[in-house]
């Protein structure tokens, strides 16, 4: 007797099966005939995923678009301005609204796992106090990460590095920092040994905004990278963004890249706002600004693909679907095999969860029963349609559900109704 049935899906590896769920646990992944269950969804011909984890994200800004002003240049450093106006006039109730709001969209899209940097330098730190209660309010349903981030830089301002270690001490998770926005490179690279050492001796988890910027010189994840090494931080560190990596010379990269694969940590670059982002101080040609993301996988780095906003002083989009992120990622890292296009599907599910270091997730017996059901036939169909999440299950319980819908057509000798599916 199970709780819940998920009958005959497809999994993300091709197998089709079924997935019983007892509680908040997997108990098999096998056909189970005609076993009895409170529940069976029929899953026939569906992908049935683990969750999308989303691992760079925003959310004491998102859903604030148009507040209190709109970005009129559109660039990272007046959304930055923005923000900065924003955040000493939102009340910790007006983010958590925000925020909860956000985590419905969420929950809707399949999405149970999300990393959020929360902004640790004003000293009132209303936005720690409103995205913990964020996190107690969504625990139930989604798995939420803090990173105490000092947006306007560690050393920038007298209490940067003290607010931050204020915001360790209220039980902000992971440790932040934003290495490129110090005044000068030798604070930068302090400032990325300085939040690294304070990672290492708390035994938390690093990821720092790393070089966002199209100035090939900046550098930062190269200390960044020395640093996990010698400190041994291995996966659970991160660089997001290393945008510049995008701009810099082959020949350096050519040693960068393998310093990066040595120390482990992983790479988080955020397609839909770098596209957005970079490469708006040039003419034509006008440079894409994404990292290098497939030369990284070939070394066996780990890159996830991160959302970063939605509704914000710096993205006027979003929509809390990863498979918009993945597709936009698909486009312009050029991934376009059979092979590289089902990765991008991975990187918004295993990979994000190796780098949120996940436990139980994933599709086998024992893991968390957390799971959606999309209208495609396997992954790469669903990155291309990023079609309908008919149900989501989130720790054996089914927390969204939606019908099928397909479109009704009125075409002379065509058929009655179409779904633009081609797999499946
Ligand atoms: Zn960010």
């Amino acid at each position: 007797m199970f709780d819940l049935i998920v009958k005959g899906g497809t999994l993300p590896d091709g197998r089709v099966t079924d997935v019983g769920i007892r509680a908040d646990r997997i108990v098999a992944v096998e056909d189970l005939g005609a076993a009895e269950a409170g529940r069976v969804i029929d899953a026939t011909g569906d992908l049935v995923s683990p969750p999308f984890v989303d691992p760079h994200f925003h959310m004491d800004a998102t859903l604030s678009y148009g507040t209190p002003r709109l970005n009129a240049s559109g660039t990272l450093l007046e959304g930055i301005a923005l923000w900065g106006e924003l955040r000493d006039i939102a009340t910790v109730d007006q983010m958590v609204a925000r925020a909860v709001a956000y985590c419905d969209w969420a929950v809707s899209m399949g999405l149970l796992a999300i990393r959020t940097h929360v902004d640790t330098t004003p000293d009132h730190l209303r936005g720690v106090e409103a995205m913990l209660e964020v996190k107690r309010i969504v625990a139930p349903y989604i798995t939420l990460q803090l990173v105490a981030f000092p947006q306007d830089g560690l050393y920038r301002r007298a209490t940067g590095r003290k607010n931050l270690i204020r915001a360790l001490d209220m039980g902000v998770d992971v440790v932040g920092g934003i290495p490129h926005f110090e005044r000068t490179m030798e604070e930068g690279a302090a400032s990325v040994r300085d939040v690294a050492g304070v990672a290492a001796e708390r035994g938390l988890m690093l990821d720092l905004h790393c070089d966002e910027t199209d100035d090939p010189l900046s550098r930062h994840v190269e200390t960044l990278a020395a640093e996990v090494t010698r400190l041994g931080l291995g996966a659970r560190a991160a660089g997001s963004h290393l945008t510049s990596m995008h701009s810099m010379d082959n020949y350096y990269v050519s040693k960068l890249l393998p310093l990066i694969a040595e120390s482990g940590m992983c790479a988080i670059p955020n397609p839909l706002i770098n596209i957005m982002l970079q490469g708006r101080h040039d003419t034509y040609p006008r440079r894409r600004g994404l990292t290098r993301v497939k030369e990284m996988q070939g070394l066996g780095i780990t890159v996830g693909w991160g959302q970063d906003c939605v509704l914000d002083p710096w993205y006027p989009l979003g929509t809390a679907d990863m498979l918009d992120v993945a597709f936009m990622g698909l486009h312009v890292a050029q991934m376009s095999s059979p092979a590289e296009m089902a990765r991008c599907f991975g990187m918004v599910t295993v990979d994000n969860a190796k780098i949120l270091g996940l436990q139980d997730y994933g599709l086998h017996p024992g893991a968390e029963a957390s799971l959606v059901v999309l209208d495609a036939g396997d992954p790469v169909e669903a990155v291309r349609l990023r079609p309908d999440r008919l149900c989501v299950v989130s720790r054996g319980r089914v927390v969204s559900e939606k019908a099928r819908n397909d479109s009704r057509l009125v075409l002379p000798g065509r058929p009655g109704s179409v779904r633009r599916r081609h797999r499946g």
